[in-house]
């Protein structure tokens, strides 16, 4: 199979191309397009030309589109899901979920295209503004420059393209190399959802070339990024003036409280570190139980990751499938042996089935390790016991990220009090840092970003405020 750039409405070939190979079995999956700066440039300059055209179209024809994607992408689930498991190894069963959730998102988008307003003003709270008539307006910002990751292929492609089409710009969508073809597979259905052309330009290549180039260029209104603190990081150094947002990693931490019924919570929690194979951004990395519970606590962990089925993600037994990539694998691993040599004891897990690392439940790990204080980003869970509260607290805040965090607990007034402490974007009461549904604020302090998605809050960032005022002099 080979794939072709999406560059103004049209399906157009490449100079240079490169395989993609299945993260699991490592054989040739297609050729993907790598487009040269030149083919990036005709993208952008699309995007610019569709601009006034786009800002121009009401919002009900803008919703419109929006519905006949979810209805479109509706009657290719599966063929959907089979695409996200194939080139991302997500276990098929994970893969129905995040199609079924890109359904969801691309709705939420064509209600929010609906209610996109500003607010009138109170001009006579001032004495110099008696006798005027004030309101705001959201107008599209013009050419965003999307750039995604490889972990949510098809929903973190939805977080962009929905809210950017939601308030009439128009985009340039580079997707991650190692998951091209979700992102190429909603372009032909937004084509065929009546999207005028040039609106949603979908261009591949390294992020070191086509991403550069949607950054440096003076035609791009807005970058908005979501993947590793690093490249976020770069990013921003060099954007300039544009309006950049950026959703980026974390070591995602959950408090238990003693009293928490384990039975019912484990398997949520074995769920929120295995998922995707722990490659979620809110994956939990870190879980901080009561001492007084900590033995049971551990041992029904270890004995509820055991049951995990590792394995072929085309299968819909499978639960945990390959890593993205062999670097990945590696350097998980090396990140184990280093915290063993730390002092750390692996409870279950720390070795592989081919390119699958299998679930990994660490115990006794120094707050220091790479485990415990980076992006793990691979299913390694530790599990820590804590005198009170407070010190899990100290555990899940030292950290240099803060996207979200979870404490389960009986009692309201340490729930209150965790909700105000935790320095992080979501706090979620009795449930794992790693629940989102697509509706909701989404975004981290500290090096887990800046700005919010989730469509309303998208449509806010992707919007710029414009200020009427009228003299009634
Ligand atoms: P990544 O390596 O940072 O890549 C993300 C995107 O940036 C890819 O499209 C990549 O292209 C591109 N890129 C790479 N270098 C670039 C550059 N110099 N300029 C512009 N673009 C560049 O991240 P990933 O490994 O795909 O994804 C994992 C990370 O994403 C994790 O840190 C995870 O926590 C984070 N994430 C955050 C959220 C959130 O909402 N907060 C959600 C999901 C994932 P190539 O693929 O071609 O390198």
């Amino acid at each position: 199979m080979k794939k072709q750039l999406f560059i103004a409405g049209e399906w157009i070939a490449s100079e240079k191309y490169s395989e993609l190979l299945s993260p699991f079995t490592l054989e040739k999956i297609a050729d993907i397009p790598q487009a040269s700066g030149e083919q990036v440039d005709c993208a952008i300059e699309a995007a610019y030309e569709s601009r006034a055209m786009m800002a121009s179209m009401p919002a009900y024809q803008r919703a419109e589109i929006l519905e006949k994607l979810v209805r479109l992408l509706k009657e290719k689930e599966q063929q959907a899901a089979e695409i996200i498991a194939l080139e991302a190894a997500k276990p098929l069963k994970t893969a129905i979920g995040e199609v079924q959730r890109t359904i969801e998102t691309y709705k939420f988008a064509a209600e929010e295209a609906k209610r996109i307003h500003g607010e009138t003003i109170s001009m006579d709270a001032a004495i110099g503004g008696v006798g005027r008539i004030g309101y705001t307006l959201r107008e599209p910002i013009g050419v965003i420059g999307a750039i995604t990751p490889f972990n949510f292929p098809m929903n973190l492609v939805a977080h962009k393209v929905g809210p950017a089409i939601a308030a009439g710009n128009t985009v340039v969508l580079k997707p991650a190399s190692q998951t091209p073809l979700s992102a190429y597979f909603i372009a032909e259905l937004l084509e065929e959802a009546g999207l005028p052309k040039g609106v949603l330009n979908v261009v591949t290549g390294s992020g070191r070339i086509v991403g550069a180039r949607l950054v440096s260029s003076d035609k791009v209104n807005m970058i908005t990024f979501t993947g590793s603190p690093s490249v976020g990081i770069g990013i921003r150094n060099k954007a300039g003036l544009k309006k950049v947002t950026l959703e980026l990693g974390s070591n995602a931490g959950v408090i238990i409280d003693k009293g928490t019924n384990l039975n019912t919570i484990i398997p949520q929690c074995v769920m929120g570190a295995f998922s995707n194979q722990g490659q979620v951004c809110i994956s939990l990395q870190r879980i901080y139980v009561h001492e007084e519970i900590y033995d049971d606590f551990k041992q029904k962990f270890v004995a509820e990751t055991q049951k995990l089925v590792c394995g072929d993600p085309l299968s819909l037994d499978t639960d945990v499938s390959a890593l993205i990539s062999p670097p990945d694998l590696e350097r998980s691993l090396q990140w184990i042996k280093e915290s063993v040599a730390e002092g750390a004891v692996i409870a279950i897990g720390g070795t592989t089935e081919g390119n699958v690392l299998l679930p990994t439940v660490m115990l006794d790990v120094n707050s220091h390790s790479k485990i415990s204080c980076q992006e793990v980003f691979a299913p390694i869970v530790l599990i820590h016991p804590i005198s009170t509260i407070e010190e899990g607290i100290k555990y899940i805040n030292d950290s240099k990220y803060g996207l979200q965090a979870g404490i389960y607990t009986n009692d309201i007034n340490t729930a209150l009090h965790a909700s105000n402490k935790l320095h992080v974007g979501g706090v979620m009461i009795n449930d794992i840092p790693t629940f989102r549904v697509d509706q909701m604020p989404y975004g981290g302090v500290k090096e887990s970003g800046t700005g919010r998605e989730g469509l309303k809050y998208a449509v806010e960032e992707m919007t710029e405020m414009k200020l009427v005022i009228w003299n009634q002099a």
